[in-house]
């Protein structure tokens, strides 16, 4: 097998060898070299301790806050690489933090406290290093803990939600073994720092996998969000859905491009309704009114424990708030949405009802999806005429005003909304001249 290495990566490698150390490449970069894809970021490890990986790269930005295990970062053309004294990992305490890091000198016990086998091999001079058969559980799209997976999964619970997130992004199989431990140790992913499981939960979500890890394993999902449990299973008991809360959701979410937003808000789409279901007592039909409202509540809620940013929580919440919000093709209505979501924000909106609308029941969502389709491209036509729906877009703005004889203060602002929505509902053209005449009439 051959390998065309970077030649920053190169580079390093022989520095290292030339100092008289052992250079490897290890984890991700090999596993997805073998599948042919992209590395993310080149991982190496090294025979030489820190202080002498320092020394070698004495020369180049150094990045030092990993030391303490045994991580030195050396910046080059923009990119960090990683460079890791091989270690193997003392006993751990609190299913979290290993209690100590001991150096050693073997490729092979530094490969043993790695997670999975297909994230337990090495590449030096030419040969790949795979002692626990890597290369022959990706072929065969399975995968399984190196050593045994209960006391591995116990070790570092965030381990638990890296399966499922490997399971989905290359579509595995899991080994009945892992399999059994995943749902057996699910509970010590309450111990994890929220903010190492965020990119696992958006890895996971993400993937082409995703459907059926979602359906299999929603029980480890629900302890990071509780609310997943309720919906598992729960009948919906209406002519528009063919499935149960849970099972919508799943299939929703993989009729979503793989967006982390859009795929994070089709999770949490519909988790209020178990907690707001009535059935009209003749007929026994469901409804869930108010739902979104709630899903907003747990979503905001749940993004928030799990350190998600401010703006991507507010981005978030804004489209589980609207998602079954009823969305009229007429361009004055359309201007309204653009001016409360933006343009991204509206074609978000649309996927998300595309998204909902392609995991109901098929014999209702075709016309829905139909009628979307038309939407979507009343909404492009509306912005093709690049149409006023926000401030900016206003042909005057504050300085005009004023110098129009507004005084200076919040009737400025007051006064540019109003146009703002007079123009929208195409009661004022947006023209220069016609809105200072309207200026005139309101200050
Ligand atoms: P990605 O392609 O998303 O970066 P990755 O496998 O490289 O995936 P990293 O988080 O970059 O994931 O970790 C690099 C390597 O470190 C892994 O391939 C694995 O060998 C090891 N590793 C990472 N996290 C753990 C863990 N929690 N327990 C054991 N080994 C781990
Ligand atoms: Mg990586």
């Amino acid at each position: 097998m051959t390998w065309q290495l970077p030649q920053e990566v190169r580079g390093l490698m022989e520095q290292l060898e030339a100092a008289g150390e052992a250079a490897y490449l290890v984890g991700g970069c090999v596993r997805d070299h073998l599948l042919q894809r992209e590395p993310e970021d080149w991982d190496l490890a090294t025979s030489a301790l820190p202080q002498k990986t320092q020394q070698v790269f004495a020369g180049m930005p150094l990045v030092l806050d990993g030391l303490r295990h045994g991580t030195v970062g050396v910046v080059l053309g923009g990119r960090v690489y990683e460079i890791t004294t091989l270690r193997r990992e003392g006993p751990y305490e609190d299913h979290r933090h290993p209690s100590q890091v001991c150096f050693v000198r073997k490729i092979e016990a530094d490969l043993a406290r790695r997670d999975y086998t297909i994230n337990a091999m090495a590449w030096r001079g030419g040969a790949l290093i795979d002692p626990f058969g890597g290369q022959a559980d990706l072929e065969r799209r399975l995968l399984r803990c190196v050593g045994e997976p209960r006391r591995r999964l116990e070790e570092d619970a965030l381990r638990i939600l890296r399966g499922l997130r490997f399971a989905s992004q290359l579509c595995l199989e899991v080994d009945p073994a892992v399999r059994e431990a995943l749902h057996a140790r699910r509970a010590l992913l309450g111990d994890i720092a929220p903010e190492r499981m965020q990119k696992e939960l958006l890895g996971l979500l993400c993937g082409p996998g995703a459907e059926q890890v979602l359906l299999e394993y929603a029980d480890v999902l629900a302890v990071l969000i509780p609310e997943v449990g309720d919906a598992v299973g729960f009948c919906q008991h209406t002519p528009y859905h063919i499935y149960d809360v849970w099972t919508h959701i799943v299939k929703s979410i993989c009729a979503c491009p793989p967006d982390p937003l859009l795929r994070t808000v089709m999770l949490f789409h519909d988790l209020g309704k178990p907690y707001c279901f009535t059935q009209e007592a003749a007929t026994g039909r469901g409804h869930f009114y108010g739902h979104a409202a709630i899903s907003e509540q747990i979503i905001r809620r749940s993004l928030r424990a799990l350190r998600f940013r401010q703006d991507f929580i507010r981005k978030a919440a804004l489209l589980v708030h609207y998602h079954d919000a009823s969305l009229e093709p007429q361009p004055r209505l359309i201007r309204r949405w653009l001016n409360r979501l933006g343009r991204q924000g509206l074609e978000a909106l649309i996927q998300v009802h595309l998204a909902d609308n392609s995991a109901k029941n098929p014999a209702h969502g075709e016309k829905k999806l139909a009628s979307l389709r038309a939407y979507q491209e009343a909404v492009e036509e509306v912005l093709r005429q690049e149409d006023c729906f926000s401030l900016r877009d206003l042909a005057v703005n504050g300085r005009d005003l004023i110098a129009a004889g507004v005084p200076q203060g919040p009737q400025v602002g007051e006064i540019l909304s109003r146009l703002l929505e007079e123009v929208m509902d195409e009661r004022l053209p947006n023209e220069r001249e016609a809105l200072l005449q309207r200026v005139r009439q309101l200050r």
